[in-house]
């Protein structure tokens, strides 16, 4: 079976939420928070695949301005938002992507284990220092509730690379996050035994889910969780009065 972070950690989160989802097909529509990640994303990668590619192009703001106003155009959004989103990735290429070296963008991997296959796609690998640094872009909130998901999401990352022929043997530095809104990065240290702890969990998923073990809900009664309180199933688990 296939499995991706954002199907593991969904899973992990709510089993009765992920059924609903993959089993029946029942997904959100995009919402402007969806749109505004995919704007910063696709510009981001241009930016680092003109890097790559190693022409002679300098990276401006005019340059940044042009390529959010390519993808931007599917979209609704005012000038005000554009100019921001230019501003926030104008900073952070003066502040990290002049001053790195990209290796590459949108890294797809594929990583097969004995009872699942894991795929994904890296935003950032760099080089300074001699060490392989792995950086995910968000451009939502960083609160306590998902930075344990994140965390979860760059060990991913790690446990494919370091299975990864080009990159098995490198040297690796810190993971981490870069949030565009807020304008810094947050750093994970990689952990040997945590890396281990990952490749186990990501295990136990595909065996529950192998095992059609959707039973279980994040919500129990009392106190809504924070999964469920942004769910768009709630109705089905939480009494209305509660919703
Ligand atoms: S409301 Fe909570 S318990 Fe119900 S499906 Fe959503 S996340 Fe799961």
């Amino acid at each position: 079976m296939y499995l991706s972070h954002s199907k593991t950690s969904h899973y992990e989160k709510c089993p009765f939420s992920y059924y609903l989802s993959y089993n029946f097909n029942l997904k959100c529509s995009a919402n402007k928070g969806m749109e505004y990640g995919t704007i910063n994303h696709n510009t981001l990668e241009d930016i680092n695949n003109l890097i790559i590619s190693g022409k002679d192009v300098e990276i401006n703001r005019e340059l940044i301005h042009c390529i959010v106003e390519k993808y931007v155009k599917e979209y609704d959004f005012d000038k005000d938002a554009i100019e921001s989103i230019t501003d926030n990735l104008l900073y952070y290429w003066d502040e990290i992507g002049s001053k790195i070296e990209v290796l590459e963008s949108e890294y797809d991997f594929r990583l097969i284990k004995s009872n699942h296959i894991l795929n994904g796609s890296i935003d950032l690998i760099y080089k300074q220092d001699d060490k392989i640094h792995i950086l995910d872009y968000k451009t939502g909130e960083i609160d306590e509730e998902f930075s344990e998901t994140y965390k979860n999401q760059l060990y991913t990352y790690a446990l494919a690379l370091k299975d990864d022929p080009k990159y098995k043997d490198s040297d690796f530095g810190n993971l981490q996050i870069y949030s565009i809104n807020k304008r810094s990065t947050f750093n994970i240290e990689l952990e040997e035994d945590k890396l281990t702890k990952r490749a186990e969990e990501i295990e136990k998923v595909a065996e529950r889910i192998l095992n059609n073990d959707f039973k279980e809900r994040a919500y129990k009664g009392g106190e809504i969780p924070k999964t469920c309180s942004k769910c768009m199933y709630k109705f089905m688990c939480i009494p209305k009065n509660q919703i």
